[in-house]
């Protein structure tokens, strides 16, 4: 790893300041069990790192009854698990920290940094960014070793998956994420934060270099059913293979509203919005969540050697569904 200067701001004024105006000058430090690893490979190779893990505006976790949680960026996946008012309202945000394998991951790694991590992608831990080709051109992961990668949203040059298991679950919940930059907040919903990058310069989401995540906003949600199921190879210290997460309302024994995402198909959170459109007036039978999982997959585009992604993605649909419909309501 490079040497690099460490700096810990106490106010998001001052973070904001220490960061640069070009990506891998400077890097934000949360919990550091992804950027690390990272600098230790030079995926990054920073010249500081500013840790904002000392600001007061971006800790702690708080239920307003009536209004809705509110998530600080550095809070850490340990806490959310924990949290009564999270276990009760939102199991589908429990459901995902909990796949985050393992405790010392959990009690480190805060959920701006789960919402920010870079990609799990082989070729880009090994180096060779997004978008990596051999010396004759050939494009490696098209070409090569993509049983992990996307089978939706694939059309572009990046066919790597995005690594968060949150994502999906709070882009579910209609969650908001509040930013702080050079101009002070913004708010942006949480499906907007994802972006493909087109270019090496870019980054996976809408982040400025001198941005900060600083929390995360989740309407009520004592009326809404939500889960989240995974796909995972091994239990052990891996990312899912897919993940699906629903968060429904039900108004006389038929789905009123639902929103449905994907995980791990592509390289951003996937919104299934014709399966949305379609379940919308039905209830919720092993019929219905099946078909959802059939429609959502209709445009998946796999490449050679991941198609069987295709079916764990349309399983873990339908098993969402039918557990989102145990939560009681
Ligand atoms: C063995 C292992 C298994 C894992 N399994 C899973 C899994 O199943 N599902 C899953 O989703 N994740 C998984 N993870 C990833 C884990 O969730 C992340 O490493 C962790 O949440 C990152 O948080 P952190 O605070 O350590 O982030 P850091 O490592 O400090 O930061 C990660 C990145 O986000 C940026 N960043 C962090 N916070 C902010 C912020 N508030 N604003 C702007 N940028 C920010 C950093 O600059 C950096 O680029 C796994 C990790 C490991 C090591």
């Amino acid at each position: 790893m490079n040497a690099f200067e460490y700096a810990n701001p106490s106010t998001k004024e001052q973070a904001v300041q220490l960061l640069g105006s070009e990506w891998g000058e400077t890097e934000v430090l949360a919990g550091g069990t992804d950027l690390l690893s990272l600098m230790k490979v030079f995926g990054t190779t920073p010249k500081r790192l500013v840790n904002i893990k000392d600001i007061e505006e971006f800790q702690g976790i708080d239920y307003i009854s009536n209004s809705g949680l509110r998530l600080g960026s550095t809070s850490v996946l340990a806490k959310l698990i924990e949290h009564p008012i999270v276990q009760k309202n939102y199991r589908s945000l429990v459901q995902a920290a909990e796949g985050v394998r393992s405790s010392q991951i959990q009690s480190f790694g805060t959920v701006g940094g789960d919402l920010c991590q870079r990609p799990r992608c082989w070729y880009f831990r090994n180096g060779l960014g997004y978008f990596p080709k051999d010396d004759e051109g050939h494009d490696l992961i098209r070409d090569g070793e993509n049983q992990y990668h996307a089978i939706l949203g694939n059309s572009g040059t990046a066919c790597f998956v995005s690594a968060s298991s949150l994502a999906p679950a709070l882009i579910a919940l209609e969650a908001n994420f509040r930013i702080f930059g050079n101009q002070g907040w913004r708010e942006i919903p949480a499906e907007q934060f994802f972006t493909t990058p087109t270019q090496t310069t870019q980054r996976e989401t809408i982040l400025e270099p001198n941005d900060i995540l600083g929390e995360i906003l989740l309407p009520y949600a004592t009326n809404t059913l939500n889960a989240t199921y995974e796909v995972r190879e091994k239990e052990a210290l891996d990312w899912p293979l897919v993940t699906a997460s629903v968060a429904l309302k039900i108004k006389e024994g038929k789905i009123e509203h639902v929103r449905l995402v994907l995980g791990h198909v592509a390289p951003t959170p996937w919104r299934c919005i014709q399966a949305e459109t379609n379940l919308v007036g039905k209830v919720i039978d092993e019929d219905s969540a099946k078909e959802a999982g059939k429609i959502a997959l209709n445009d998946a585009t796999p490449l050679s050697k991941n198609s069987y992604k295709v079916n764990l993605a349309q399983v873990a649909i339908k098993r969402a569904i039918l557990d989102a419909s145990l939560g009681g309501l």
